[in-house]
């Protein structure tokens, strides 16, 4: 189990901090948040009073300070990042909705790239 959150939570987020401290599994560099998912493989978490909020949203708020307002926090590819369950602060980012599909269309660039080659054997 993890101290990371406990340590950098301010009082208000200790329930939070002590939830993801206990689901987090490491899996090379990411800290794979183990509890329930939404349909797009995002990691979500109770924050009590009927209140849901994706897992890496809330770790990067406790360890980077609140998000922006219209910001999107980024499981960054370039940092290694492989998992939407992922709450490792060092791969989280936060950005725009401009620069989140550019980063989205680059990531589906190098997956194709990284495909074809097995394909053109395949044929
Ligand atoms: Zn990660």
């Amino acid at each position: 189990m993890l101290t990371y959150f406990r340590a950098k939570a301010r009082p208000e987020q200790l329930p939070a901090a002590l939830t993801l401290d206990a689901h987090l599994v490491v899996d090379g560099d990411c800290w794979v948040y183990d509890g329930a998912r939404n349909h797009n493989g995002y990691a979500i978490m109770s924050l009590g009073h009927k209140k849901v909020a994706r897992a890496h949203r809330v770790a990067y708020a406790i360890a980077h300070g609140p998000i922006p307002f219209g910001f999107h926090i980024d499981h960054v590819w370039k940092a290694g990042c492989r998992s939407r369950a992922c709450c490792n602060p060092r791969h989280l980012e936060a950005i725009t909705q401009a620069e989140n599909n550019r980063r989205a269309a680059e990531v589906r660039k190098l997956r194709t790239l990284t495909v074809q080659p097995v394909l053109a054997v395949a044929a």
